[in-house]
């Protein structure tokens, strides 16, 4: 007998797939998938669409006192009910969200809600402080990582897949990726680190065949999904 309720977190650095595995497999297995870096994109969105100055926490706090977010049907992220998968994918996003990611008002917004959502049925979560702030006591702790030469190729067959930030080289891309990595992982509060229990999954070296099938693995050792 499976219990209800369980909570599968994923955390690691930008570009480590930790979207696409954490999708497939949610998928797989009927869980819920919450991608709470597209929270802190969508914030992000709003604060430029707002022209909120970041540094005003009064504005921020009315921000997050008007913000609503929930899922469609097909569980694509709305924000205030408004569809913002592709908007919160442009350069410009990537590029502020990291500020939006340091403030304490966003963060505690974002957790509580992260935890609600999370609790209303089986979850796969993605972040970067899931298993250590947001879950602590998640059913499963995974830090997804690999190089940042096989993050940045990856991210590069994405961009040109999805048609979309085709003006960036591959190393400009592994340039923005390192900095992206020492901003989550020096940032004061919710910053990227494995959890104490967390499980180490390097892909660097997997094909993403390959990880989904380790991460599986695991979750039935920890016994979350049934042996099949
Ligand atoms: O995962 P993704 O790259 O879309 O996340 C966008 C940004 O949101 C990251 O750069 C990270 O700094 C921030 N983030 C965070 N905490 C999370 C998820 C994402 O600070 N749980």
């Amino acid at each position: 007998m499976l219990k209800n309720n369980i909570v599968i977190a994923i955390d690691g650095p930008a570009g480590s797939g930790k979207s696409s595995i954490a999708k497939i497999i949610a998928k797989k297995f009927s869980f819920l998938y919450i991608d709470t870096g597209a929270m802190y994109r969508a914030l992000t969105l709003k604060v430029i669409n707002l022209k909120i100055d970041i540094n005003d926490q009064k504005a921020i706090q009315n921000l997050v006192n008007s913000t609503t977010i929930s899922y469609d049907k097909d569980e694509n992220l709305l924000i205030d009910k408004k569809l913002v998968t592709d908007a919160i994918r442009q350069q410009k996003i990537t590029d502020l969200v990291k500020k939006i990611a340091s403030s304490q008002i966003i963060r505690t917004f974002l957790v509580d809600m992260q935890r609600i959502i999370g609790k209303q049925k089986n979850s796969i979560i993605d972040g970067r402080d899931i298993g250590t702030v947001v879950f602590p006591d998640a059913d499963l702790k995974i830090f997804l990582t690999s190089s940042v030469e096989v993050r940045a190729q990856r991210r590069l067959l994405q961009n040109q897949e999805n048609n979309i930030n085709l003006n960036y080289n591959l190393n400009e891309i592994k340039t923005m990726i390192s900095i992206r990595d020492q901003n989550d992982t020096n940032r004061k509060i919710g910053a990227l680190k494995i959890a104490q229990d967390g499980i180490l999954v390097d892909s660097s070296k997997l094909t993403f065949k390959e990880t989904e099938e380790k991460i599986i693995n695991l979750m039935k050792q920890k016994g979350v999904i049934n042996e099949k």
